[in-house]
């Protein structure tokens, strides 16, 4: 998904990184799982390299040799790891710049829109929630 039509007419893009128009969000039913996967991932990817075949395990996983290649840090590999398995639990949520709907997730690919009462943008994803820590 790389943009949605709005009702209004106007384009919601998810084309930029970090783009302040868009969150993700895991629903709480899947809290619990998506934290587990994430946990066991990591673990198997652990314990991989306490066996000295990292980059087997990771080649079993999908990885390409092109990421292998890159010569990332463990804590690099460790945060794509977490990433992927919490992204196979996460939706996306747009917000439309011209009206400000909200587009969510309700499937893959399938968006509802919510509308706010003010009938235009308020950007709520432009600020951060907080809890970050500098790059690593
Ligand atoms: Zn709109």
């Amino acid at each position: 998904m790389s943009r949605i039509a709005c009702p209004c007419g106007g384009l919601m893009r998810d084309t930029t990184v970090p783009n302040t128009e868009k969150a993700q969000f895991i629903k709480d039913v899947d809290l619990d799982a998506s934290r587990v996967a994430a946990s066991r991932r990591c673990a198997a990817y652990l314990e991989a390299v306490v066996a000295g075949a990292p980059a087997e395990w990771m080649r079993a996983q999908g990885f390409t040799e092109d990421y292998l290649n890159l010569n990332l840090s463990q804590a690099q590999i460790i945060d794509d790891l977490i990433a992927g398995a919490v992204r196979r639990f996460s939706g996306d949520i747009l917000e439309c710049t011209t009206c400000g709907r909200l587009a969510v997730e309700a499937g893959c690919n399938r968006f509802v829109f919510y509308r706010p009462d003010a009938g235009e943008p308020v950007g709520p994803f432009v600020e951060p929630m907080g809890g970050h820590e500098g790059g690593d």
